[in-house]
């Protein structure tokens, strides 16, 4: 006979009392592995610690007992579809009942004159104190009471598992399996940071022995969690950066000097002169610079973009910047090529619509390099285009792109610098987390001499004042958007931003109503676009296309119909779009919100105009895979960590790996450890193994 050696990534079934139906109940909890059962964490716990005399309990309480059979009693309901287990309790000084329902079979678990243990909720009835469905413990005469009155966790449910059953399991788990996880911390890592064992922890986590140990062995986990993400992070931004360094170049050419003395329009606000600052030392390193620029909406992120690409062209290479929408990108083209050109940089929009003649003639330029900078959509990664010295890619609205994916440019020679730019203010703690191998830098301020932005919401019974208040800002010159209750653009949503386009024309025909939504023809579009823009039209009728990046200054005020159905962060971003000149900004908010919850996030809206703030409140309520987009990515499904409430050990975590990556790139004096960041993090993070 052989032995086998238990593993870690033995199947559950091996595991003493798991059998095929207990493993199938176990998938459902994501636990398949022996390993999986140690890292499957308590939910709660409950206390039960302290004994109550059955002379003393009170209902609406869990409670702890312990006692002796009186009488056992079976019942089944007239129509046999209930059946009743009752258990008369004693311990000497006072008298309770425990009742179980449909449990067949328990009336011979139990005889008079045993000693049991009870946990459950009490309940009075008929005066007297019952315990509903209680976990029980049959003891021998010599069980102390010692070790049942302990800290007792709860696991997370499926459908016919007992906590019962699925705590002993774990149980066994520990005694078996958890001698095998090895420590993968450094000792000196732990001293500093006084972090406790990794085994002590385990066991501390699974059965407390008082709230400080607790603490302490949470600590212990949660730090890990983020140190092994963090740790893959730094190590997949070194291997970016490794193979791949580039000839370092001048970035404050006459390019850059000639715009901010002679074109730039306005003087930098504090946060745009930073970003700028950290972006030109970015580009004067060798190694590729990756850098995340985040600024709220409205901060003027687009004239940093600039000067970076007018550095990058300093440096005699190309430039590319790349936008989520084709409106978007016709805007950047529209608004920025008129600088390039004063300046005698040829420069090239490349977008999916552009004919197939056209398109190939971008092509050309930019494998030549005669196009110096290009402005597109996704069309910039289609197959025919290759750059011929690309220094500098940019991608404006990144979270429009879903937050992991890695942009790849067809670049001949050298890497690219990278500037990813988003407006969806992500809070800091996300930002460490899924983008933790960028670094960043953040806008903060607003440009000067913005009026702000009055924020309101309103029942649709109100529509007839909205409709009076459009009109007056109309006589004043000023121009409105109206977003229609529109989620997925369907055929019906269509029809309804449609009609209301019908509506709306009728009321406002005078003033000039347009109508843009994702279905209409580009041309169209840019007809919507443009009209709206030289005041042609006064009125935009809109489905969400207008939420990213469009800037129309003379436009004050947003309507935004059935707002209750939009994230606290896409109503930010439709808020964002008015405001921008010197002229007071109205945000209406049409909606009926229908629960507190609804309600509050309205009037927390209508309250706040910190993106950064309505981010967070976001996170709470949604969740960070909603807010981020990276739901299926399972970066963010921690098992313990709290994004929100764990954000100073996420930080001391993140220093900790970075720190140690630096030193030794591919952790080879810490193997444990290098072992256990693959082993969590290989498959998400595309971390390819070195040997
Ligand atoms: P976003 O960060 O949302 O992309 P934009 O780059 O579109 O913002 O800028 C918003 C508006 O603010 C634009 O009309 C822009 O010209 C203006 N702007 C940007 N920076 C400044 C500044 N420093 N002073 C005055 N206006 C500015
Ligand atoms: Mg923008």
């Amino acid at each position: 006979m052989t032995i086998r050696r238990a593993d870690l990534s033995d199947p559950v079934r091996f595991v003493k009392g798991v059998g095929p139906s207990r493993e199938r109940q176990l998938a459902n909890l994501g636990v398949f592995t022996a390993e999986d059962l140690l890292f499957l964490f308590p939910r709660r716990y409950e206390d039960r610690r302290t004994l109550t005399p059955l002379s003393s309990l009170r209902p609406g309480t869990a409670t702890t007992v312990i006692a002796r059979v009186v009488a056992v009693e079976k019942r089944t309901t007239a129509k046999k579809q209930l059946s009743l287990t009752t258990v008369l309790i004693s311990d000497g000084q006072g008298m309770a009942k425990a009742v179980w329902f449909n449990r067949v079979g328990l009336e011979n678990t139990f005889r008079s004159g045993l000693r049991v243990a009870l946990f459950g909720r009490v309940e009075l009835r008929n005066g007297v104190p019952q315990l509903v469905a209680p976990e029980f413990e049959v003891l021998e005469e010599d069980d102390g009471e010692e070790e049942l009155l302990s800290i007792v966790p709860l696991y997370p449910a499926t459908a016919g598992l007992h906590q019962k059953t699925l705590r002993r399991i774990v149980r066994t788990a520990l005694e078996e399996y958890l001698p095998l996880l090895e420590e993968f911390l450094p000792v000196s890592l732990r001293e500093r940071r006084r972090l406790c064992e990794l085994t002590e922890a385990m066991r501390e986590i699974h059965y407390p022995t008082s709230r400080e140990n607790w603490k302490t062995a949470r600590r212990r986990l949660v730090f890990d969690e983020f140190f092994l993400l963090q740790a893959g992070l730094a190590l997949r931004r070194n291997r970016a950066e490794k193979p791949l360094e580039r000839a370092p170049s001048l970035v404050r050419g006459h390019f850059v000097e000639e715009y901010m003395n002679r074109f730039l329009p306005f003087v930098l606000t504090e946060g745009q002169r930073s970003a700028v600052e950290d972006i030109l030392s970015d580009m004067e390193r060798t190694a590729p610079m990756n850098r995340l620029l985040q600024g709220d909406v409205g901060s003027g992120k687009t004239v940093v973009a600039l000067i970076a690409l007018l550095a990058a062209l300093d440096g005699e290479c190309q430039g590319a910047l790349l936008a989520p929408t084709e409106i978007l990108a016709r805007q950047h083209f529209l608004r920025l090529s008129p600088v390039f050109t004063a300046l005698g940089i040829p420069c090239a929009l490349l977008t999916g619509s552009l004919g197939v003649k056209e398109k190939k003639e971008v092509y050309a330029g930019l494998e030549s390099g005669e196009i110096a900078v290009v402005i597109g959509t996704h069309a910039l990664f289609s197959e025919g285009v290759s750059f011929a010295r690309l220094g500098l890619a940019i991608v404006d609205e990144q979270h429009r792109f879903g937050v992991l994916q890695k942009h790849t440019f067809r670049a001949k020679g050298s890497a690219p610098h990278v500037l990813v730019m988003t407006a969806t203010p992500i809070p800091r703690t996300l930002t460490l987390t899924v983008y933790g191998d960028l670094s960043v830098s953040v806008i903060s301020g607003m440009p000067p001499g913005r009026k702000g932005v009055k924020t309101s919401a309103v029942s649709p019974k109100k529509l007839p004042a909205v409709l009076r208040f459009l009109k007056e800002r109309f006589h004043l010159g000023e121009r409105a958007y109206w977003i229609c209750p529109l989620i997925e653009e369907s055929d019906s949503d269509l029809a309804a931003a449609t009609a209301r386009f019908e509506d709306l024309s009728a009321e406002f025909g005078a003033y000039g109503v347009g109508l843009l939504h994702g279905r209409l023809p580009l041309a169209e579009k840019e007809r919507a676009m443009e009209d709206f823009r030289s005041g042609v039209t006064r009125l935009l009728v809109s489905t969400t296309v207008v939420e990213v990046g469009v800037d129309v200054p003379e436009a004050t005020v947003m309507v935004v119909e059935d707002a209750v159905r939009f994230g606290l962060s896409q109503l930010h971003q439709l808020r964002g779009r008015i405001g921008r000149g010197n002229a007071e900004g109205f945000c209406i908010l049409v909606c009926t919100p229908s629960t507190p919850e609804s309600r509050q996030r309205i009037e927390a809206f209508c309250s706040s105009d910190d993106g950064f703030a309505i981010a967070e409140a976001d996170l709470r309520l949604r969740g960070p895979g909603e807010v981020c987009g990276v739901r299926q990515s399972g970066v963010t499904d921690f098992r313990i960590a709290d994004l929100l409430k764990d954000q100073e050990i996420l930080r001391l975590a993140r220093a900790e790996a970075f720190a140690l990556v630096g030193e030794d790139p591919e952790l080879r004096n810490t193997p444990l450890l290098a072992d256990r960041v693959f082993h969590v993090l290989g498959r998400s993070l595309n971390l390819v193994e070195t040997a």
